[in-house]
């Protein structure tokens, strides 16, 4: 089966549950990427700004980068003219250079507030009282170049799915929560970013509205 193939699988699996696919292409060359973005798919994520920046130039200019990765405040500057969404947001601090380049090229960009919702240890991410804190804060009221579309986590990486749906679930109650606090009567905040190769299945009964997946789109079968 071709990576074609893969897209139409997961693309069936996501319809009852209206939530759109992230085509994670880190590490994969244009010609796969073309062969997805041939079949219809527009949305890829990367998680490294560096490779994005080489990658994009060649690449139809109608697909809608999203950057997934950790993102370092010094390399908001080169995303800003084009980045359609990102999902990494981790400070106050970072969403203020957004902001800030993002008027620079007379944009507003959607961002996502990542949580750190997994066991371990090594990943980025809020907890619930930074966040608040964040949003609650007259600098945040006053960024008008970002849009705050939602959240997004990582799960723990285990074979344990009932932790993992515990997370999931865990980041829709927060997502809940932000909402009706500070959001209540927007449409804009919407977004659910949660779901990998290995639980995009368990993300989306819990409410994922954006599933990021890379290794089983583009594995040949
Ligand atoms: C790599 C990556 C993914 C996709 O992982 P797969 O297991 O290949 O589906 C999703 N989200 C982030 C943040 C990633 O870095």
């Amino acid at each position: 089966m071709s990576i074609r193939d893969n897209l139409i699988d997961i693309q069936q699996e996501l319809l009852p549950f209206n939530a759109r696919l992230v085509a994670v292409s880190k590490t994969q060359p244009a010609e796969k990427i073309l062969e997805l973005y041939n079949s219809g798919q527009r949305i890829f994520g990367e998680n490294r700004v560096q490779e994005l920046l080489e990658k994009y130039p060649s690449l139809p200019g109608d697909i809608e980068w999203h950057l997934i990765g950790h993102l370092q405040t010094n390399k908001v500057k080169y995303i800003a003219p084009f980045i359609r969404m990102i999902h990494s947001v981790d400070s106050l601090k970072l969403l203020k250079e957004i902001n800030k380049e993002a008027l620079k090229h007379n944009r507003t960009i959607p961002c996502l507030l990542q949580f750190h919702i997994a066991s371990e240890e090594t990943k980025f991410g809020l907890n619930i009282d930074e966040a608040e804190s964040l949003l609650e804060s007259d600098d945040f009221k006053r960024l008008e170049n970002i849009e705050m579309v939602g959240v997004m986590g990582m799960a723990t990486n285990t074979e344990n799915k009932e932790l993992v749906r515990k997370e999931f679930h865990n980041l829709k109650e927060i997502f809940t929560r932000l909402k009706d606090k500070y959001f209540s009567g927007t449409l804009y905040f919407r977004e659910i970013s949660m779901g990998m190769s290995g639980d995009y299945k368990l993300a989306l009964e819990e409410g994922s509205t954006l599933v990021r997946t890379g290794s089983i789109l583009f594995r040949s079968r």
